[in-house]
């Protein structure tokens, strides 16, 4: 779908549309509507600060004012002043192939038409398409409601993102998952979709390690503390940190990064049955701690503490987790900008920084140490929810306790959803901090 919305030159002329548009940005200066269509030409008034949302609005906006018939035959063009060249035009198609972006696997009938942008050469096409990609791997899962998008099928996806990098893919599930991650184990068993932990690595050897894990919690209905109606509505997205790490990872093999690449997800679906864990439980997990269960809706940070522990055995240079993992970051910082938590002051400043310039913002909270005493549990080493306010980041302190502290770690707690929608954006699946972080790895490492 999103693969032909930006054609190059030569593409373009061996279709030969019937019609061509030339976009020109050269509206005067107090123009009162932002678009104006005269003749060929069309007219915007774009904001050089606001490329990347400006290419989703021109493209709505030139979809709202041609007829479909006209949309078919027709092709844009960018006609870019030499003054302009060195202003990011990636930025600016990244937007228009957004607003391209429809989820509409159970609407087959549903045609949606769309302009097409001749790329222009000023724009990085391996990173456009690429990104694209990544952006709509993640939506689409996230969408994806969890009838048909189960431990096995997430298990699926990733072997069919393997098969295309040629990475290796791993699957542990059953008894030595069981034996080996009680915790992802122990969410997961209640369920006859049976839990597991995906892990991909890609890359060469002579390169830094970077380890992603994603939280694969396929549908959570909270467990035995079951969510009110109105919380469960959309847990269908609380694989939403997967589906970040998966959209990442293509990104990553797509544009040849120089690290060795692992992703581990933790698989799992928190169902209600016989034999579901319990509030009061005391749990194993694969680093020895006790975990002494509070709440069996915190189940997140379970499956995850057992993927970070694993993670951190093979000493990565650079570990980053994905979670949707608490209201408590909401009501923070609001749904379009995640948490993100480091144990490195090296890290929290350019991640905090640089994320606005790629229109991904992202914000640190602090791993305050004297919250630890909120997760203290009565009889085991740590409880799973804890009892103050910061709901945010009394998590990220129960998975802390599952990191070596020589492993440089973020950890980003994402809603995954957009709520309203708005220019490129449709409401449903949503990416955030994705970009900010292919960002941040690739200033990185490159
Ligand atoms: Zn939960």
């Amino acid at each position: 779908m999103i693969q032909n919305l930006l054609e190059t030159p030569k593409a373009f002329a061996a279709k030969a549309k019937k019609n061509h548009f030339v976009i020109s940005f050269d509206a005067p200066k107090g123009t009162k509507k932002q678009g104006r269509i005269n003749g060929n030409k069309i007219i915007w008034n774009i904001k050089i600060e606001d490329l990347f949302y400006d290419g989703s609005r021109l493209c709505d906006f030139i979809a709202s004012e041609l007829p479909d018939e006209v949309l078919k035959t027709t092709s844009f063009e960018l006609k870019i002043k030499s003054n302009q060249a060195n202003l990011n035009w990636s930025d600016f198609c990244l937007g228009w192939g957004l607003a391209h972006y429809q989820f509409t696997a159970y609407k087959p009938k549903a045609k949606i038409t769309k302009p097409i942008l001749i790329l222009p050469k000023e724009a990085d096409k391996k990173f456009v398409t690429s990104c694209l990609d990544a952006i709509c791997l993640t939506r689409d899962l996230v969408n994806t409601p969890a009838s048909d998008l189960g431990t096995d099928e997430l298990a699926g996806v990733a072997k069919a993102l393997a098969a295309k990098h040629k990475a290796k893919i791993q699957i542990i599930k059953g008894k030595k998952l069981e034996g080996d991650f009680p915790l992802i184990h122990a969410v997961g068993k209640a369920s006859p979709r049976p839990p597991q932990l995906i892990d991909m690595k890609w890359g060469k050897p002579q390169h830094p390690k970077l380890t992603l894990v994603g939280k694969g919690i396929i549908y959570d209905t909270g467990g035995l503390n079951l969510k009110p109606g109105q919380f469960m509505r959309d847990m269908k997205k609380d694989m939403g940190g997967s589906a970040h790490v998966l959209g990442l990872a293509s990104m990553i093999m797509s544009l040849d990064l120089p690290v060795q690449l692992r992703v581990l997800i933790p698989a799992a679906e928190n169902s209600v049955a016989g034999n579901s864990f319990r509030p009061g439980d005391i749990l194993n997990s694969r680093k020895g701690l006790t975990v002494e269960i509070g709440d069996t809706d915190a189940e997140g940070r379970l499956v995850v503490s057992d993927a970070l522990t694993y993670a951190c055995e093979d000493k990565p240079d650079l570990l980053v987790d994905f979670c949707t993992l608490t209201g408590a970051a909401r009501v923070a910082l609001g749904y379009e900008v995640p948490a993100f938590f480091t144990n490195r002051d090296d890290i929290m400043t350019p991640l905090m920084t640089q994320s606005p310039s790629v229109n991904d913002p992202v914000w640190p909270l602090p791993l305050y140490e004297g919250y630890n005493k909120n997760i203290e549990p009565a009889i085991a080493d740590v409880l799973n929810d804890g009892l103050g306010r910061a709901g945010a980041i009394e998590a990220a302190l129960f998975l802390q306790k599952f990191i070596e502290p020589q492993t440089p770690w973020i950890h980003v707690d994402c809603f995954a959803w957009e709520q309203n929608g708005k220019p490129g954006r449709p409401k449903g699946g949503a990416d955030t901090g994705l970009r900010a972080l292919f960002d941040f790895i690739q200033t990185r490492y490159n």
